[in-house]
């Protein structure tokens, strides 16, 4: 095989199913390209021995795989019954008691660590819980009381999650948890952290100065999930790395009407600021029992592919399912065929990007170059992985392969469409010779072959962050020698 095959990329949540004996060698195997570690679940133990046994088996495997770590952020949650679910009916009051110490819930209501709660509500509005599943009206506030009457009823259980309709909790992005989370994340070697309910860039460069104190190197992931963040978006992705569109809470909070028009939105203005994009939730939702997904969830799976995602995500499909090796089988496939039919056109619009450096010029170039010109690939000799992450931005069917000495850097890598991290240490040799040993490199990996075209892109210092600055047109002759490409 000569051309890598799959372009989207795959991130997994781990937990109770995955570590099953053998379960996660096997998503491994299946093409898991990044696993989350969701910290609003499990003890930092669990995390951390989570992280050990993923570098192991990618070891054995003989592949690098990325680590995402979570953080559990400020989702508000209803405390515990006093002897398990109530089933709510419809028009029945529940009264929330937002006080540290409540008692233990019952029939009639429930505490609520989040003291803000009262001050945040006023009556008429309504509370989601459990993702929406049961919905209460607020009819008054009475000092730490709010007294509800039932929407929707149903079960409620233990520690479910409260969202307003409409957005406008004003709690805090960071959590004391999240602070000592950061710190763990840190420790772990974590390479993406999520930052949850984000709400501002400067959210997120908190999050960032954070991790940078606790001499973490993790890229910043913002998760969209909070109807407040919609309004600043741009800010927000200019202060991240990465973009979440978070859907399950996202949905909660604007209506899942909106969600579809919001996740392309989310994905065209994170790309055309040349960032990093995850759709996530429920993607797969019926393989949390079901071995093979629903014709919907195949349609999902496709359209976020289509729409322009860098990475597809599994939550609870993986992480509690019954059946998280079937999932993130289904998932590579799915991806490949939407790939496959809906293969990126050779037309090239470069004007919805905006261009502001001379690595990320080098690479604009490339792009339009490779849809002008057949190439069997785009090689990038990068050390801080930035030239891939720019030529990623331009959508192509040219796969683009990022030699880099720097397995951080590698790792990151592993979330880009279309990029494929290799390991290749150009050792001061100087460029022309680097370029040569990379090409050679290829054809021994057997990702070239003897004739193909290829666009090279490097910096006059291989081996130094952000210099990219040269590109070459060459031709792999017999063994792997590069070769002058005249004619096209
Ligand atoms: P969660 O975030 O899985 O941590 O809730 C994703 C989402 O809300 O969609
Ligand atoms: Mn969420």
């Amino acid at each position: 095989m000569l051309t890598p095959s799959r372009r989207t990329k795959i991130i997994a949540t781990l937990g109770p199913a995955t570590d099953a004996p053998g379960m996660l060698r096997k998503i491994l195997e299946e093409g898991v390209d990044v696993v989350r570690l969701n910290l609003s679940h499990g003890r930092a133990e669990d995390h951390i021995e989570r992280a050990r046994l993923v570098r192991e088996m990618a070891m054995e495997l003989g592949r690098e795989v990325a680590i995402l770590a979570d953080l559990q952020g400020p989702k508000i949650r209803i405390e515990k019954f006093a002897s398990g679910p109530v089933f709510l009916e419809p028009e029945q009051p529940f009264v929330l008691d937002c006080r540290a110490d409540a008692d233990a819930g019952t029939i009639a209501g429930i505490g609520v660590s989040y003291l803000g709660l009262p001050r945040d509500v006023k009556p008429g509005d309504t509370l989601l819980l459990d993702d929406g599943l049961i919905a209460l009206m607020v009819l008054r506030i009475d000092g730490t009381l709010i007294h509800t009457s039932v929407i929707h009823g149903g079960w409620l259980s233990d520690r479910k999650g409260i969202n307003r309709m409409g957005g406008g909790l004003s709690v805090d992005a960071l959590t004391d948890k999240d602070r000592s989370d950061i710190k763990l994340a840190a420790q772990m070697g974590a390479d993406f952290l999520a930052v949850s309910f984000a709400r501002s860039a400067a959210d997120m460069n908190q999050a960032r100065t954070l991790l940078r104190q606790a001499g973490g190197d993790a890229a910043l992931v913002a998760k969209i999930e909070r109807a407040e963040a919609i309004d600043v978006l741009g800010e927000i992705i200019d202060a991240s790395d990465v973009v979440m569109v978070a859907r399950g809470d996202l949905g909660v909070e604007i209506g899942d009407a909106e969600l579809p028009g919001l996740q392309k939105k989310i994905i065209r203005e994170t790309l055309a600021r040349n960032k990093i994009v995850i759709t996530a939730t429920q993607m797969m939702q019926s393989m949390v029992e079901s071995p093979i997904p629903t014709r919907a969830e195949v349609l999902d799976v496709a359209n976020a592919v289509i729409d322009g995602t860098d990475a597809v995500m599994l939550s609870q499909e993986s992480a509690a399912g019954k059946h998280p090796d079937k999932a993130v089988a289904a998932m590579r496939r799915v991806c490949l065929g939407a790939e496959r039919q809906f293969e990126s056109r050779d037309e090239f619009a470069p004007s919805s990007h905006r261009l502001d450096r001379s690595d990320q010029a080098i690479a604009m170039s490339a792009m339009f170059l490779s849809s002008q010109i057949g190439v069997r690939a785009i090689v990038a000799l990068t050390e801080s992985g930035g030239t891939a992450q720019w030529l990623s931005r331009y959508r192509s069917a040219v796969p683009i392969f990022a030699l880099s000495r720097n397995g951080a850097a590698r790792r990151r890598m592993l979330m880009y469409r279309d990029v494929y991290p290799i390991d290749f240490d150009p050792q001061e040799l100087e460029p022309t010779s680097a370029v040569h040993e990379a090409i050679l490199h290829l054809f021994t990996l057997g990702r070239l072959a003897e004739n193909d075209r290829v666009i090279v892109t490097l910096g006059d210092h291989t081996g130094r962050g952000g210099g990219t600055n040269t590109l070459k047109l060459l031709k792999v002759g017999p063994n792997g020698a590069a070769e002058g490409l005249g004619d096209l």
